[in-house]
């Protein structure tokens, strides 16, 4: 069964085989009528500008509370979309979400906090994401610069299918980062050939890190790649005023973690973190 809260928050997957099996049919049925019905909601957290506790950005995360499983983990319900025949349509209702929480802030006056949307590689490689993606931004009236695409290293596997779609995504003004950096096999080459404006340090080299040397020093070299390429440097998994402390003394650009913001549905972080909220905390 989920637990409601921490990391284990999501339904388990390491019961009997059978439930899981189970459960990855049941998602497989169920995805389309969550996404009709909207069970399938985007959650929304805040990235801070490092220095002060001003927001820059604000990441959507794709949320479903399935009525027999519980909160279904994000990659599986990706995987379900895809299983289903959906993937097209869940990742349009992902553009569109992200376009309308884009539009709200506008409409409060915060037009300079940008949208982070994920794209797994398997989208970015099946689907005409850049068509998807400019084709909405359009239709609502949005200028690219408001949008941010979060894609893995893992993207850059499939380079031939991929670098068209960002080089017509960065060329029309939609900011791209490189998520969970760190966590696999991180190359220079990537960094250029996924044209990325920030990198998003994954936050298994960021939680702890105010009592872990080893991780200090990584932190540091990649804090001197990003400033020696001129790309802005997120740390992810920020959970405590030490770790908030020592990136700050590293010199990062932004930062995202449970200390400064957890994730929730768009009303209430714009009440947490809107214009009429005084700020974070
Ligand atoms: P991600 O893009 O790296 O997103 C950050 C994840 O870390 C989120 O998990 C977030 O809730 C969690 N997180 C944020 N701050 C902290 C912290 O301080 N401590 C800890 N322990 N965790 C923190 P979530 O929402 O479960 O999403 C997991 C992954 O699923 C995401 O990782 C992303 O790769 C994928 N995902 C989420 N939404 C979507 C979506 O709409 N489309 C696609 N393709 N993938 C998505
Ligand atoms: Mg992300
Ligand atoms: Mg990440
Ligand atoms: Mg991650």
């Amino acid at each position: 069964a989920a637990k409601s809260t921490g990391r284990n928050r999501y339904c388990t997957f390491d019961k009997a085989l059978g439930n899981r099996l189970k459960m990855r049919r049941d998602s497989e049925r169920d995805l389309l009528p969550a996404l009709k019905n909207r069970a399938l909601e985007i959650w929304y957290q805040p990235i801070f500008k490092c220095g002060g506790r001003q927001l820059g950005s604000i990441e959507a995360l794709v949320r479903w509370n399935h009525p027999r499983h519980g909160w279904i983990a994000p990659p599986d319900i990706v995987v379900a979309a895809t299983l289903a025949g959906q993937s097209e349509r869940f990742f349009c209702f992902v553009v569109e979400e992200s376009c309308a929480m884009i539009a709200r802030l506008r409409a409060l006056g915060m037009e300079d906090v940008t949208v982070a949307m994920n794209v797994s590689p398997r989208e970015m490689a099946q689907l005409p994401v850049d068509r998807l993606i400019l084709e909405r931004l359009e239709l609502a009236g949005l200028p690219p610069t408001s949008l941010e695409i979060e894609v893995t290293e893992e993207t850059a596997v499939d380079l031939r299918a991929v670098a068209g779609k960002l080089a017509a995504l960065s060329d029309a003004g939609v900011r791209i980062a490189i998520d969970d950096f760190g966590a696999g096999y991180s190359s220079l080459a990537t960094l250029r050939h996924l044209r990325a404006d920030r990198l998003k340090v994954d936050r298994s080299l960021v939680t702890g890190l105010a009592t872990s040397p080893e991780d200090r020093l990584l932190l540091q070299a990649i804090v001197s790649l990003g400033q020696a390429l001129n790309i802005e440097l997120v740390a992810e998994g920020v959970e405590s005023a030490d770790d908030v402390l020592a990136l700050q003394t590293l010199g990062f650009d932004a930062m995202q973690g449970f200390h400064l913001g957890r994730p929730g549905p768009a009303d209430r972080i714009i009440e947490q973190f809107g214009p009429q909220s005084g700020g974070a905390g």
